[in-house]
């Protein structure tokens, strides 16, 4: 789950690491008077659940409070595009206002979880402000990592030894290593999968400051995380998405144009392969999950088929505690429901009552094709040219 700037920086500061004045305004008079508090020089950053705002307009320095005013009325209540969001962009309902930082050096300090690691792993890098991706794979020497030893935690010499990499001056060095620490710190409590400062600043009279933060917490943890769980601001996700988590579906929407439903993660990504073989590319990942019933499958096509992109639908069902014909009969209560929303399916069904799950499919009149195993799969995907 994510959450806001503002929510990551309050959090932040909470521990510790020293963020720019400032508040959040959610009408233009109230950015308005933000901006007079801090003299009238102000930064005026939209609060989306993206990055990427700063070559998006969607962060504007401005040198009076009429001009704080102006900015948010434009931000606020629009839609703020940017890479990181799909081309309908995310709305903005409120405006972090910050006090103007004078930027010396831009750096940025971060962690992940990272599966190949088997752990934590934080980064540091003297390109910061930019995109890190970007860095990433232009320039990956010029990102410093430090594993973290899950038994051990992460170790004061850790934050120092990046610090010391970073090539600051003197003073700033020891205060960096503070920043790496405490950060890791809110990473840790909170069950973060990420926890980013970038830009780390550092200013021209010779401070450190978080200038932007990002925190992403699992959403596996948020049960024992209710105060991170009520910063969810759903109207900054995908809409399919919320509909999924209601029904305790994990879907996940991608960029192509088959639908998938599958019974487990990993079939599940199997099955996005075997669409990328034919040639394709899925329109979601999707796990109905173990314990599924009747309503559960229905509700899993009836979600793929709200997504207008796509053409087709791949089910791959191993029936185990989710019997085959469990799931073609909500398949058939879907489409007794809604109809006109039905497309073309391509189904696989192995496993418990397989059969039984055919034969209700072939009944039902349904527009199925039924295929035996992938590589057919593969091919009656690739002949509906979706
Ligand atoms: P992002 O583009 O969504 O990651 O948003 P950021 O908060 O990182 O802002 C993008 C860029 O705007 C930063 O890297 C800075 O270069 C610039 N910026 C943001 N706040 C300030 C500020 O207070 N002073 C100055 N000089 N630049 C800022
Ligand atoms: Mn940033």
């Amino acid at each position: 789950m994510k959450i806001h700037e503002y929510q990551a920086k309050r959090i932040l500061a909470e521990r510790g690491v020293p963020v720019p004045r400032g508040s959040l305004a959610t009408t233009p008079d109230e950015a308005e008077q933000a901006a007079r508090d801090l003299g009238g020089r102000a930064v005026i950053k939209a609060q989306v659940h993206a990055g990427g705002r700063g070559r998006a307009g969607g962060v504007k320095l401005v040198d009076t409070s009429e001009e704080a005013r102006a900015a948010a009325d434009a931000m606020l209540g629009s839609r703020l595009v940017t890479p990181q969001t799909g081309a309908g962009g995310v709305p903005v309902r409120s405006v972090l206002v910050e006090e103007i930082i004078e930027v010396e050096r831009e750096l940025y300090v971060g962690m992940v979880i990272d599966g190949a690691a088997l752990g934590a792993v934080v980064m540091a890098s003297d390109a910061g402000g930019m995109d890190i991706e970007e860095v990433a794979e232009q320039t990956p020497e010029r990102i410093l990592r430090a594993p973290v030893d899950p038994m051990l935690g992460f170790l004061p010499y850790q934050g120092r030894t990046l610090a010391y990499q970073l090539n600051l001056a003197g003073g700033l060095v020891r205060q960096a290593g503070t920043i790496i620490e405490r950060l890791y710190a809110v990473f840790d409590e909170n069950d973060c999968s990420l926890a980013e400062i970038n830009p780390l600043v550092v200013t021209r009279d010779g401070r450190l400051l978080a200038v932007d933060a990002k925190l992403d917490v699992d959403d596996d943890a948020l049960f024992r995380r209710a105060g991170i769980a009520e910063l969810r601001d759903e109207e900054q996700e995908d809409p399919l998405e919320v509909a999924a988590r209601q029904y305790d579906i994990n879907y996940v929407k991608l960029d192509g144009s088959i639908g998938c439903i599958v019974n487990g993660a990993g079939l599940a990504m199997a099955t996005m392969d075997v669409i990328a073989a034919a040639g394709t590319s899925p329109a979601n990942f999707l796990d109905i999950g173990g314990g599924a019933d009747e309503e559960k499958t229905a509700a899993s096509l009836s979600l793929v088929l709200k997504d207008p992109s796509v053409a087709i639908v791949f089910v791959n069902i191993f029936g185990g505690i989710l019997r085959c014909d469990v799931a073609a009969r909500g398949f058939v209560l879907t489409a007794e429901r809604e109809p006109d929303a039905m497309r073309p399916m391509v189904v696989r069904m192995l496993g418990a009552n397989a059969e039984e799950g055919r034969q209700i499919l072939v009944e039902s009149g349904l527009d199925v094709t039924l295929v035996d195993d992938l590589n057919q799969a593969a091919e009656a995907i690739k002949a509906t040219g979706a």
